[in-house]
């Protein structure tokens, strides 16, 4: 069984708040769109927390880990 890492365009993403992979066929958390890139989470605790302060989860700044 293959498992794609860190495919761009492929159906695996990381989750800006706490790095996990999440399938962006059907995202836990569900996706949000913040300047023209969406984004996905593993969990709705996460997706919200990205909303509150997406900067600060792109930046590097602020992470959780799980
Ligand atoms: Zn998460």
């Amino acid at each position: 069984m293959r498992i794609p890492l860190f495919r761009r365009g492929g159906r695996q993403e990381t989750d800006p708040v706490c790095d996990m992979q999440v399938d962006t066929a059907k995202p836990p958390g569900g996706s949000y769109e913040y300047q023209g890139q969406t984004y996905y989470f593993c969990g709705p605790g996460c997706n919200r927390a990205f909303q509150k302060e997406p900067e600060a989860y792109l930046s590097g700044e602020k992470k959780i880990q799980m």
